[in-house]
């Protein structure tokens, strides 16, 4: 299993076309070369680029996250029009959370609004800028350089 890249996330909106060429992009892959690593027909391929498929079955689903190397989960989320519900799922307690580590799980769960420990209502984007997370390793916002932690 490879490593989740901040790219890798589906943005919000995104569709599964753009997601799918945004990620075969990311890994310099032609359209050919993507179809026959996911062992899916060019023509199916391009339907999908195009927007023209908005459905994958299972099993394609399952070879295309392969081929693009990301998770089976982000894939479903950009065909069902779900992408935005993974962006904001990561939420940290600005009280309780040390920066630089990784969330507890249970901030992270989607239906998580608060704080198990503290009950302070959970962050999910800067506090300064508002530009959503997309990676807690990070200690600052890339965006605005203000600290996730105590920006208020
Ligand atoms: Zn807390
Ligand atoms: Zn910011």
């Amino acid at each position: 299993m490879s490593t989740i890249n901040a790219h890798q996330l589906p943005k919000a909106q995104e569709s599964l076309a753009d997601y799918v060429i945004r990620q075969r992009e990311a890994l310099g892959l032609s359209r050919l070369a993507l179809a026959a690593q996911a062992s899916i027909h060019k023509q199916s391929l391009g339907k999908i680029e195009r927007g023209q498929t908005q459905t994958l079955n299972r099993r394609t689903l399952s070879s295309l996250s392969l081929a693009l190397q990301v998770p089976i989960d982000y894939l479903e989320a950009v065909t069902r029009g779900q992408a935005g519900t993974l962006g904001p799922s990561l939420k940290f307690c600005p009280q309780c959370w040390q920066a630089g580590t990784a969330p507890d799980p249970i901030w992270t769960d989607a239906r998580s609004q608060y704080c198990f420990i503290c009950g302070t209502g959970l962050q999910d984007s800067c506090g300064a800028c508002g530009e959503p997370l997309h990676s807690l390793t990070f200690r600052f916002c890339p965006h605005c350089g203000q600290p996730y932690k105590g920006a208020k």
